[in-house]
């Protein structure tokens, strides 16, 4: 349920072992603007493995060997990807859509998978407390479908866990995020930028014909920040990199920023009978490290491998789906505590002292020791517990 990196992993998985799988995704298209680019050499191991990379390769897409970031105007190298033991050796950049569709294209190929589009999921059907289906909205009117499994793939705002009644912790996040477009020029950077600057974050993604940026907002605070005005944005924004204040006029309308509201949660318990959780729905991850995707593509892994041979006979028992949380519980935990150490002690600036043009001490020593740098490089491209695809394929 729900057509993101993890609905759709899960769903090419489970009906490449010839478990017959019915994908719904609630939108008409994978083409929306506000989901990350990024697909780590994690999962670009995944597509070898999968018998893909060369094919997922040939797809537009940007290669980044080492990340740098642009820090109070230092270009600091933070994470060299060239030493992992992976096949790529780096994150390629790719507008998600094209690695939905192309997921979905590959997945079309197993007789066991559809995939329903314009197809909402809006409520579980339920019999003696046991999840035994979804009812779904569709262009053509309502749907019961029937399921030995439900998987909630939905999201962050996720109908199914909200539905099954799972409880959910919330840690706070200060953040929020304005997504926005800039146009490009010859001449530009040549890939996508970070720039940190006392305290603030801009992110610019490289979408070919225009920046796709990410301005990094204490939370709650767009009120104020539209109050101020569009000339004091367009000049905070200028003021990130000498080659933006030519075009920040383009921003010339609220309507062209976007807010996106950041959430970092985690269930408590990931499935009850009949239902399993994953991916955001399962935990909603920030952008920070931007490593959200990967770990819900690894959650879709971790189900396949431990649930697609039991699925091939019936339905599978709770004891069987707490294991894929007992399997994928403790890297989240991981992630989610990195990012909020990221969104205090980062993003948001709190730091004692120091120049506003200094370095804070870990990018000091990253620049000094290049070996450091393989810590991050580890951390973000394959993350903790990287899954392997073990699960089967159909006879
Ligand atoms: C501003 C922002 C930027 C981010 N940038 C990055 C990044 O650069 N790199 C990164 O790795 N992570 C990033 N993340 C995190 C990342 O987006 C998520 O962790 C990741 O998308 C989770 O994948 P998913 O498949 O679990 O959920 P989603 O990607 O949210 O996919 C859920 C899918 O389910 C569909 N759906 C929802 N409800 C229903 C329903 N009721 N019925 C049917 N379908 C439904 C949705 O349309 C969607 O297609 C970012 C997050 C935010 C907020």
């Amino acid at each position: 349920m729900g057509g993101g990196p993890a609905g759709m992993m899960a769903g090419y998985l489970l009906a490449r072992a010839g478990v017959p799988v019915l994908v719904l995704e609630k939108h008409a298209d994978f083409n929306r603007d506000f989901r990350g680019d990024t697909i780590h050499p994690s999962t670009l191991e995944l597509m070898y493995e999968l018998g893909l990379l060369d094919e997922f390769l040939k797809l537009p897409h940007q290669e980044l060997r080492e990340l740098r970031a642009v820090v109070n105007g230092q270009i600091v190298p933070a994470a060299d990807f060239t030493k992992l033991p992976t096949h790529c050796k780096f994150i390629a950049f790719m507008p998600q859509w094209d690695f939905l569709n192309f997921l979905s294209r590959h997945a079309k190929r197993f007789p066991a998978f559809q995939l329903y589009m314009e197809a909402e999921a809006v409520d579980l059907l339920m019999e003696n407390s046991r999840v035994v289906g979804v009812r779904a909205k569709t262009p053509r009117g309502g749907l019961d479908i029937h399921a030995d499994l439900v998987i909630g793939a939905d999201g962050r705002h996720s109908t199914v866990h909200t539905r099954a009644g799972l409880e959910l912790r919330e840690f706070g996040v200060p953040i929020d995020v304005l997504w926005m477009r800039i146009s490009k020029k010859e001449g530009d950077p040549k890939q996508t930028l970070g720039f940190f600057q006392h305290g603030k974050l801009l992110v610019l993604l490289d979408r070919d014909d225009y920046w796709q940026c990410g301005f990094v907002i204490p939370k709650g605070q767009f009120e104020d920040i539209k109050a101020r005005g569009l000339t004091q944005f367009q000049n905070d924004i200028a003021s990130f990199a000498g080659f933006l204040p030519d075009r920040v006029a383009e921003l010339n309308d609220w309507s062209k920023i976007k807010l996106l509201t950041v959430q970092v949660n985690r269930l408590r318990d990931w499935c009850c009978e009949g239902l399993l959780c994953i991916g955001d729905s399962a935990h909603a991850m920030s952008p920070a490290g931007g490593v959200g995707i990967n770990l819900a593509i690894q959650d879709a892994v971790a189900t396949a491998n431990l649930l697609a041979e039991k699925l091939q006979h019936g339905p599978v028992h709770l004891d069987d789906l707490r294991t894929v949380q007992a399997r994928r519980e403790w890297p989240t935990r991981l992630i989610q505590g990195m990012q909020i150490f990221i969104h205090r002690r980062v993003v948001t600036g709190r730091r004692s002292g120091g120049k506003q043009t200094s370095l804070p001490f870990v990018l000091r020593l990253m620049k000094w020791f290049p070996i450091l740098r393989q810590l991050p490089a580890r951390f973000i491209g394959l993350g903790p517990r990287p899954e392997h695809v073990r699960s089967p394929t159909a006879n």
